[in-house]
């Protein structure tokens, strides 16, 4: 097999053959087809990740079917089209997989940053956290669904159900969500870099009700905003924007600091979480929701060899939407 090693921190991706492996029990081995490629994914490549281990492939939203069957597993069929996400391995054991919150497990592996992942010809993964994706859609539109679709859903329904929601950062993630949004009836409000009219554009394109700078106020008071963006300065701006008793949810993995804030923001009951991660019922949730949502993914493809242009295009903003690398 080959893949895209990240052999040192703030390096290039290298072009390696690795050998051949077998999946253990319980595991699977899928032939890539297609992966997206997310900001955790420059994150990783950066080192802004606590404790990073190198070399390491990375890529955690994995289109391909399985060519190897691991001893005892069960459900899965060879050939069957999967996707692989971020979440890769949870303990089962710990207080927070046995309260079903493993998002948040104390012995988690992730898929391209604890473990090999899919920037590469095929990857082995733990069968629990492999889903069955069906036939319906490409391989490519699909791929970017398995970390900013999950990812996005959960901060979605953490954002509760408030009509007006608010994206900050209108990149893979929110390309998706707002899709979702819409389809739930509610009204999408677009923030962008400022007079960034191309993404506003295409905000609007894909059903905004609204789009605008970061910076300024929506016509209407925000029930509820997600920050897909990986800036701090956007929390303030966001409170500022959500109404009495609103929610602001920071969806990224990794963030610049947020800088102080007058306490009036915060006041009149707004609140102000975090996501970390998914669980498999949120995938579940959320991928047996997707062939009725008729999602439209906007994909640059990239061959698997090119994957530092595609990681640097995704950090000078250079597509609408996600980026996705092919074998
Ligand atoms: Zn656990
Ligand atoms: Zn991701």
């Amino acid at each position: 097999m080959h893949a895209m090693v990240l052999q040192k921190l703030n390096t290039a991706l290298e072009w390696t053959e690795l050998p051949d492996r077998h999946p253990g029990p319980g595991e699977i081995r899928v032939k890539i087809s297609a992966c997206g490629v997310c900001r955790t994914d420059l994150h990783v490549v950066d080192g802004e990740l606590p404790n990073p281990q190198v070399p390491i492939v990375p890529g955690h939203e994995i289109v391909g079917r399985i060519d190897l069957l691991g001893a005892d597993v069960e459900g899965l069929t060879l050939g069957e089209r999967v996707g692989i996400p971020w979440l890769g391995h949870t303990c089962g054991v710990c207080p927070y997989c046995m309260e079903h919150r493993e998002n948040l497990c104390d012995r988690p592996l992730f898929t391209g940053y604890t473990r090999d992942g899919g920037f590469a010809t095929a990857v082995i993964a733990d069968a629990r956290f492999a889903f069955p994706l069906g036939e319906v859609g490409t391989d490519v539109a699909l791929a970017p669904l398995l970390c900013a679709g999950l990812i996005g859903w959960r901060s979605l329904v953490i954002a509760g159900a408030g009509k007006n929601i608010g994206l900050y950062g209108f990149g893979a993630a929110a390309h998706i969500i707002a899709q979702v949004a819409k389809w739930q009836g509610r009204s999408v409000f677009a923030f962008t870099r400022p007079s960034d009219g191309t993404t506003q554009a295409f905000a609007r394109s894909l059903g905004a009700a609204w789009a605008g700078g970061a910076a300024e106020i929506p016509p209407e008071p925000l029930d509820a905003a997600i920050i897909f963006a990986p800036a701090g300065d956007l929390v303030p701006l966001a409170l500022k924007a959500v109404r009495k008793g609103g929610r602001v949810v920071c969806a990224g993995i990794h963030m610049s600091d947020i800088p102080r804030l007058p306490y009036h923001l915060l006041w009149e009951e707004r609140q102000l979480v975090s996501v970390a991660n998914l669980t498999r019922q949120d995938g579940l949730d959320f991928l047996n929701m997707v062939p009725q949502m008729h999602i439209v993914t906007k994909t640059t493809s990239y061959p698997l060899r090119q994957a530092n242009q595609a990681l640097a295009d995704l950090r000078a903003g250079q597509f609408e939407g996600a980026a996705v690398l092919v074998p």
